[in-house]
């Protein structure tokens, strides 16, 4: 069958095409479509005018030159939409990842026609491995979830539960995986996901958060309510390797770290090699930004939950380097501690976050506190707390209007000589807040042992408060030992309505989170605070 003839058996290629179960469309040996199916154009949203005919390149980035040298080869690319051209996201351009198969027609040797099949979401783990080569080069975050009550729900409900809750699950993901993104199921209880481009680890916990969040909806089975639970761990191209397998080891390993703590379900990997790369990049750049005082400086209302009114706020730092871009400040607070850097920053934070609270005073301003985040380490220096006392008088401030926030994962090397200067900043009037509680696994002896006046509870505990009845008791089991023990609570990491609705009617009465106020510029603090209540 020559080139021409299987374009004047057009028509019976069609009828063929139309049963294939994917979108697809066959080219001819100059790259140009010559029959497609229905859903192929429907998921292009394009007509069939606008398609027959169309050389590949305009609709795809790959040359189908490549493929002339490489027969055997299958090759993956994207086909590029314009904005609107898709149901799925009508309003931004979108790419469609494709598999371009060469058909050797027989009597055409030289020229090899082509399939074209768009993928759907869900793909096998063998095709992901050859998917996520095309996305080496721009990154891509590899998500392997753990669903972690298969095995009971097997035994209790049977097996066909079991499966109809693992496709309610592939459904959701699917149906919620931004576009290109992949998804493969790894044995009985593993989905493993791929989402295209470069993710800094914390973009990348904010997307296994956003999967948790989607996933441990409630789904009712077999006359049951079932609240799924997952675990997630996360490697990522090209920080943790480039090849597939190999980020699937190191996922693998970020999954195995979620079951060696309380409380953590998530966790992505940071392999040693991204430390010290981290460090040959920032070190400089951070010490001449410090240097010259230019980090900036965010603030977060800390808010009374059942008025809407502000408490305090936290200052945290932000550094946008000019050439290096936005820097993540859990990544540049790492750096600035592994290179003796952080009394400097720090000085520097209270320094401007002082005066601040000073100028707002003067406008009139009611920020009735400021909460600072400490390293332990400034426990150790014998001048600091008479330091930071000169500095309050300097502005005309008193330690009662000041919270020093420590982690609770951070206390590891708080030796013996830390917890007299906690005594010390105590009796001076200073409030101190442990922060992150429920990240670690020391929070409850570090908060009976030493004398904190609040306690931050990490978002971990919170992300499912609105519908897990297990998160629902433990922060209510908190909130009576902080009540019988006078501390005060404040809840990180209010992101949605339904959360802050559960933790009000928990007793829980201070809190933060993106639902309530993001970390902001002065002026904006300023506007939202003269505007009132920051619940509607
Ligand atoms: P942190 O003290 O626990 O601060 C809260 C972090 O949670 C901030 O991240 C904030 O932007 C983020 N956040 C606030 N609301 C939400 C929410 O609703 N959802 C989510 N997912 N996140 C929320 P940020 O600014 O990236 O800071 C990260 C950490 O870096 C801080 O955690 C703190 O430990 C450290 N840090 C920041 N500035 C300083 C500083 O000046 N000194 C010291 N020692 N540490 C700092
Ligand atoms: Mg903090
Ligand atoms: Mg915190």
């Amino acid at each position: 069958m020559s080139g021409s003839s299987v374009g004047s058996h057009a028509g019976a290629l069609a009828g063929l095409m139309e049963a294939w179960s994917s979108a697809a469309a066959l080219c001819d040996g100059q790259g140009c479509v010559v029959v497609f199916n229905r859903k192929f154009a429907s998921r292009l949203g394009r007509s069939a005018g606008e398609l027959s005919k169309v050389p590949l390149q305009r609709l795809c980035d790959l040359n189908p030159a490549t493929l002339t040298s490489e027969p055997d080869s299958m090759l993956y690319g994207q086909l590029n939409l314009e904005a609107g051209r898709t149901s799925r996201r009508l309003n931004q351009p979108c790419s469609v990842p494709v598999r371009l198969r060469p058909l050797q027609i027989r009597g055409s040797a030289t020229v090899p026609w082509l399939l074209l099949e768009l993928l759907e979401p869900l793909v096998s783990l063998a095709e992901m491995d050859q998917i996520s080569q095309g996305y080496q080069q721009a990154g891509y975050g590899l998500f392997m979830i753990e669903l972690l009550q298969i095995d009971l729900i097997r035994g209790k409900l049977g097996v066909t539960a079991a499966e109809a809750l693992v496709e309610e699950l592939v459904r959701r993901l699917t149906e919620a995986l931004p576009s290109p993104g992949f998804l493969a199921r790894q044995g009985g209880d593993r989905l493993v996901v791929i989402l295209p481009g470069m993710l800094t680890v914390e973009a990348a916990r904010i997307r296994a958060e956003e999967m948790m969040v989607l996933l441990e909806a409630p789904i009712t089975m077999a006359e049951h309510v079932l609240e799924p639970s997952v675990s997630v761990g996360v490697s990522r191209a090209q920080d943790d390797g480039n090849d597939f397998r190999q980020l699937l080891v190191v996922a693998g390993r970020a999954l195995d770290e979620t079951h060696r703590y309380p409380f953590t379900n998530c966790c992505v990997a940071l392999p040693e090699e991204r430390q010290v790369r981290l460090l040959s990049l920032l070190a400089h750049p951070l010490a001449s930004a410090i240097e010259q005082d230019k980090l900036e400086l965010a603030y977060q209302p800390i808010m009374e939950l059942s008025s809407g009114s502000i408490k305090a706020v936290e200052v945290l730092c932000r550094w946008h380097d000019s050439e290096l871009g936005q820097q993540n400040p859990e990544d540049f607070i790492d750096v600035a501690q592994a290179t003796q850097q952080m009394a400097l920053l720090e000085q520097r934070v209270i320094q401007r976050a002082l005066s601040q609270l000073a100028r707002w005073d003067r406008s009139g301003l009611k920020v009735e506190r400021l909460s600072i985040n400490i390293s332990p380490l400034r426990l150790r220096e014998p001048e600091w707390i008479s330091e930071l006392q000169r500095l309050l008088d300097q502005h005309g401030l008193t330690p009662g209007r000041i919270i020093l926030e420590i982690a609770e994962n951070s206390f590891l090397d708080l030796a013996g000589v830390g917890a007299i200067q906690f005594l010390e900043l105590r009796r001076l009037g200073f409030g101190l807040a442990m922060d992150d509680f429920g990240s670690g696994y020391a929070g409850l002896r570090r908060l009976r042992e030493l004398p904190f006046t609040s306690v931050k509870i990490d978002r971990s505990l919170i992300a499912a408060i609105d519908y897990d009845q297990m998160q629902q008791s433990m922060i209510d089991s908190l909130i009576s030992y902080a009540r019988n023990t006078e501390l005060e609570v404040v809840v990180e990491g209010i992101e949605r309505a339904r959360q802050l609705q559960m933790l009000i009617s928990l007793g829980c009465r201070h809190g933060q989170g993106y639902h309530l106020a993001p970390p902001q510029s002065p002026a904006q603090i300023e506007t939202l605070m003269r505007s009132g209540s920051l619940l509607a």
